[in-house]
């Protein structure tokens, strides 16, 4: 039988049989000895061939190959990352936004973003910056070719927007700590109760101790209930993936009169003239810069 490892737990892999409906219990199976001897190890998110024992429980005999590969949270074949930033409250940052999209360019996931919070414009909470903010999320992102989904989890605004746009997909919720991914998760699921932020932001750690990951299945799509990408440092790129993980200089990089241009001061650097032409974001190209210089003095350190 093939399925899906929705779960992992204490050496025990729960696997939803294929064609099983959404609130089917998942079979309880253990790896065949073989996977330790070969180094491999499954992943929830992993596509298995998988036997039944006597038991009730299952084996694990075999894994198709993996799309991608996260590490934390362990989880294999995501394939779409829900990159959530609220207009407000934490206040619109642009450049961690950026940040998040290099980590999510560079393990090959495609990314959607989400605008969170949007309710927070009518009960005049909006300062006329995070009004700007917004704005230019909506100009900067969209032209880039991200989708952006403005949301609201206290409204049900674009929740099932978003939840088409899920069908058929793996996800991950990404974005920093307080914007409302367990929120918008919860929305997205009906009965479904994610702790939120209130309690742990104030003793100012993360809620997500559990080292466990979870699938939650929201009928059509799977999304992982432990958000990606919360370690922010540049320790596995290199500096030439850098402008990789910038789709528009990724676009120009091959027009660039040296090979490795790191775009900074090389003459004939086509990612340079595109940003004094504006045609590339002022805001980006300085982002891209900021990260070339943290990267540079992560590796001086080292
Ligand atoms: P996470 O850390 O990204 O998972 O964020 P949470 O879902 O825990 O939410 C953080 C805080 O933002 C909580 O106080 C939520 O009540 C609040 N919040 C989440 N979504 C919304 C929303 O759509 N509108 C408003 N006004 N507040 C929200
Ligand atoms: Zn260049």
């Amino acid at each position: 039988m093939t399925g899906m490892i929705v779960k992992a737990l204490s050496g025990y892999y729960y696997v939803r049989a294929e064609g099983e409906a959404s609130d089917s219990e998942p079979v309880q199976c253990r790896a065949r000895g073989v996977f330790k001897k070969r180094g491999e190890s499954p992943l929830v998110g992993d596509k298995v061939h998988f036997s039944l024992t006597e038991n009730g429980e299952g084996t694990v005999t075999e894994l198709f190959p993996r799309s991608s590969e996260l590490i934390r949270p362990p989880v294999a074949n995501v394939d779409l990352a829900i990159l959530v930033f609220s207009v407000t409250e934490p206040t619109l940052n642009l450049q961690l936004l950026d940040k998040f999209l290099v980590h999510i360019e560079h393990a090959g996931i495609p990314a959607v973003l989400a605008l969170s919070k949007q309710d927070l414009e009518s009960e005049g909470e909006f300062t006329e910056e995070a009004a700007l903010a917004a704005s230019s999320v909506n100009r900067i992102y969209r032209k880039l070719g991200y989708e952006v989904y403005g949301t609201s989890s206290r409204k049900s605004a674009g929740i099932r927007e978003l939840k088409e746009r899920l069908e058929g997909h793996l996800a991950v919720f990404a974005g920093q700590s307080g914007v409302g991914k367990s929120s918008l998760l919860n929305a997205l699921v009906p009965g479904l109760t994610l702790e939120t932020n209130e309690i742990s932001n104030r003793l100012g750690r993360g809620k997500h101790t559990t080292r466990h990951v979870e699938l939650i299945d929201i009928g059509g799509g799977y999304v992982a209930d432990t958000p990606g990408f919360s370690q922010l440092d540049f320790g596995e790129l290199g500096v030439e993936d850098l402008s990789y993980c910038f789709v528009e200089m990724r676009k120009l990089s091959p027009d660039c009169k040296f090979r490795g241009c790191t775009h900074v001061h090389e003459p004939g650097c086509a990612v340079l003239a595109a940003v004094e032409a504006g045609e590339i974001e002022r805001s980006r190209y300085d982002h891209y810069v900021l990260f070339l210089e943290e990267m540079k003095d992560l590796k001086r350190r080292y």
